[in-house]
């Protein structure tokens, strides 16, 4: 199972996405931009997503 973490970012954050949720991308994308002020593109995303898997 492949989670998108803020952790995994180095923020003091608990906020985590499943990947396989509906939307699992939008909603990083939402919280770190309101949180964390950054905004991560939809094929950063899924890039970094597609190595978790790889390496899982
Ligand atoms: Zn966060």
């Amino acid at each position: 199972m492949v989670k998108i973490s803020c952790k995994n970012y180095g923020f003091d954050c608990e906020f985590e996405v499943n990947e396989s949720e509906p939307d699992a991308i939008n909603k990083f994308q939402k919280h770190s931009m309101v949180e964390h002020g950054i905004e991560y593109s939809s094929g950063t995303l899924n890039q970094i997503i597609m190595r978790m898997k790889n390496q899982a």
